[in-house]
């Protein structure tokens, strides 16, 4: 009770008008002159942002949010500074876990759908910093490969929202520790900034001699001035267009830069040899992609991280990750990164989906289908794991929507979908599956049916049951037991054998289903749909010894039922 009346206190305090919508306004538009100083760690922002209000209710302030370690130094309307409070906010959107968070008091109240321009100034540090991950149990050393994000004296590299919060938002709070808060927070910021535009002048100021090369992940950027020498400053104008699918990013770094025409790479001068394997590597994989996806629209983009052990990120053209010197990581890559350049979709579990589908059947072409199935199963785990704690969620909560076309998880929209557009191959064949890709047009892509119409037309085929337990709904994922498989001998010899599958699961797909016999093994198609059996004859030149359901390609919550001995005795 104590307690209680504490927190009523702390919140009369915090909010002395109306209760503060953080959601209320859309950040439409951003002009900013964002100053970088490596040796400082430092960054000042100075611009102008303008503000829609989509609520439905007139407001009378703002939230403004940065990082914490960062302040706010002014906010202006019209040219007359505004009244504000600066307050830490506590929130994982950020890596520190806490935003300096402004709110404006408006002089007056802006109506629903009506715009507010402010001049905005801000400055501070970006340093290293895993509060975030090691307040919630996370080891420091993990931690910092996974929020590697800083402006350090010899490397720099700062992700945007869900990172550091470098340029001005306001979400709602954020918790890492809340189930898919940080995810579902991070997609509703998308949806509202989907058709938003930033523009933005770097300036680097460098601390030495060596020049500093910047890498920022903008559909477009226009180099300016370099004043070379001592204290040199590197500039460059970049424009941001497609906020739904890109989280404005920059590096810092005394890059060597390798250009080619399908392919950029800011590398470290001492990893030349990794960065040539890349190039390599992108020209074998460029005919596989063209191929299956069409001509990339344009280069792909490498920026290599410093520390060896960072999680790579990608967001709109650019990947930043440190670079391998194994060819094979190589090729897996670029794969992955000319798929994005030469299909595009609105829709994660198509484009992602299908950039990590590329890689396991560029592997299977160059190394075989185990070796495809191999890679595809690093994804299995989590992806049993994802399904299983969101079938816990779902006891207690009704909302949880983690369809393929809703979902913010990544376990969805990229591992579960990569097993999706596999398990689509395997069914239509690879020529029919292309054709449908050569079809695809994001722009038409405005229904979720879209992409099902497409295949059935190609394929003549009703794929509404598939798309229903794998797209439109989460039904989980299937479960495959052989229940029984009775050898029964042929006159001229030789073996029938009839296989029965049972899917304990509420997903259905079509699983290959393997003989195994003296001699070797022959393997089958069967499509069981969820909650059913299907049935399957096969006909076996040697003496059949076991049937095993599923070689890996349909992701499955429980591979340990599905081998079944055959009986000599049962013949
Ligand atoms: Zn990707």
């Amino acid at each position: 009770m104590k307690l209680l009346h504490v927190l009523c206190i702390l919140f009369v305090f915090l909010l002395p008008a109306a209760a503060l919508d953080r959601e209320a306004f859309t950040f439409t538009n951003y002009r900013l002159d964002v100053r970088i100083e490596p040796g400082q760690q430092r960054l000042a922002v100075r611009g102008q942002i303008t503000l829609r209000n989509d609520s439905t209710a007139p407001q009378k302030n703002v939230s403004l949010q940065i990082s914490s370690t960062l302040d706010w130094s002014s906010i202006k309307l019209a040219g007359k500074a505004v009244q504000f409070v600066s307050q830490p906010y506590t929130s994982d959107i950020d890596h520190r876990g806490a935003l300096s968070e402004a709110i404006v008091t408006l002089p007056q109240e802006i109506p629903s759908k009506a715009k507010l321009e402010l001049e905005i100034g801000y400055e501070g540090v970006i340093p290293l910093d895993t509060t975030r991950l090691t307040r919630i149990g996370v080891p420091e050393e993990l931690a910092k490969h996974s929020d590697w994000d800083q402006i350090g004296t010899s490397f720099t590299a700062v992700r945007g929202i869900g990172y550091v919060a470098w340029y001005p938002v306001g979400v709602e709070s954020a918790n890492l520790s809340e189930g898919n808060s940080l995810f579902e927070t991070l997609a509703r910021w998308k949806t509202r900034e989907g058709a938003s535009n930033v523009q933005i002048h770097f300036e680097v100021v460098s601390a030495t001699d060596s020049p500093l090369e910047l890498a920022v992940n903008a559909e477009s950027c226009k180099p300016g001035s370099i004043e070379a020498g001592r204290g040199q400053i590197t500039s460059i104008d970049c424009s941001f267009e497609f906020l739904a699918a890109t989280v404005p990013t920059f590096a810092v770094a005394p890059y060597s830069v390798l250009n080619q025409p399908t392919l950029d790479i800011h590398y470290f001068p001492e990893h030349k040899p990794a960065a040539e394997n890349y190039e390599l590597a992108t020209e074998l994989a460029l005919p596989f992609v063209k191929e299956w996806f069409g001509t990339p629209r344009g280069k792909i983009k490498i920026v290599e991280l410093a520390d060896a052990k960072a999680s790579p990120f990608e967001s709109g053209n650019m990947l930043m990750t440190p670079l391998n010197s194994d060819s094979r990581i190589a090729g897996l890559t670029v794969v992955h990164q000319l798929t994005h350049s030469a299909f595009l979709s609105p829709r994660p579990w198509i484009y992602e989906g299908l950039a990590h589908f590329a890689q396991a059947a560029y592997l299977e072409q160059q190394s075989g289908r185990r070796a495809a199935l191999d890679f595809m199963a690093q994804h299995r785990t989590a992806l049993v794991d994802a399904e299983r704690s969101l079938a816990a969620e779902r006891g207690s909560s009704t909302s949880a929507n983690e369809s393929l076309i809703a979902t913010s998880r990544e376990e969805f929209y990229r591992s579960k979908a990569m097993y999706v557009w596999w398990m689509l191959r395997d069914m239509l064949g690879e020529e029919a599956l292309k054709k449908t890709l050569a079809l695809y047009r994001p722009e038409q892509d405005k229904e979720p049916s879209y992409v099902q119409r497409l295949i059935e037309a190609q394929s003549k085929r009703d794929l509404e049951w598939f798309f229903d337990d794998w797209v439109y709904r989460d039904r989980g994922l299937p479960d495959f037991r052989v229940e029984s498989a009775y050898p029964r001998p042929l006159v001229g010899g030789g073996y029938v054998v009839t296989v029965t599958v049972e899917n304990l699961g509420e997903a259905g797909a079509q699983v290959p289903v393997t003989l195994r016999m003296e001699g070797g093994e022959i393997i089958r198609l069967l499509e069981v749909h969820a909650k059913s059996k299907s049935v399957l004859r096969i006909e076996a030149p040697g003496t059949p010894q076991e049937v095993i359901v599923n070689d890996g390609s349909v992701p499955e919550r429980d591979m340990t039922n599905n081998i079944f001995k055959i009986n000599p005795g049962t013949k």
